[in-house]
């Protein structure tokens, strides 16, 4: 079994866990300014990525908790998970995933 390490409980198993998507998602300063075409988009436009993505999940059936994790979507091994608010350790000088930190990279400019 997969287990997922929520920052606040630690290891658990994966039945636990909800994905609820792409993290780290720039969201529009000014919405009302949008066309239909980029609200659209914000709304409903994600990436799906072959490789390391960044992702938030919640700790469903245990602390109920929100945090974001870095997941490689080929082999589906978690690669840290942190915090939300907070940037991965990698994006931080911390252990390496370069597709990582350039994937989220270019989410914040977006
Ligand atoms: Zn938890």
């Amino acid at each position: 079994m997969l287990l997922i390490a929520c920052p606040y409980c630690g290891n658990r198993p994966e039945t636990e866990f909800r994905c609820g998507g792409q993290a780290h998602i720039a969201r529009p300063e000014q919405p009302g300014a949008l066309d239909d075409q980029n609200w659209s988009e914000y709304l409903f436009v994600r990436k799906n990525p072959r490789g390391v993505h960044a992702e938030r999940w919640n700790h469903a059936h245990g602390c109920g908790r929100w945090f974001n994790a870095l997941r490689d979507t080929v082999t589906d091994r978690f690669i840290e998970t942190y915090p939300m608010g907070e940037r991965p350790r990698s994006e931080q000088g911390g252990a390496t995933a370069p597709a990582a930190t350039s994937d989220i990279q270019s989410e914040a400019r977006a």
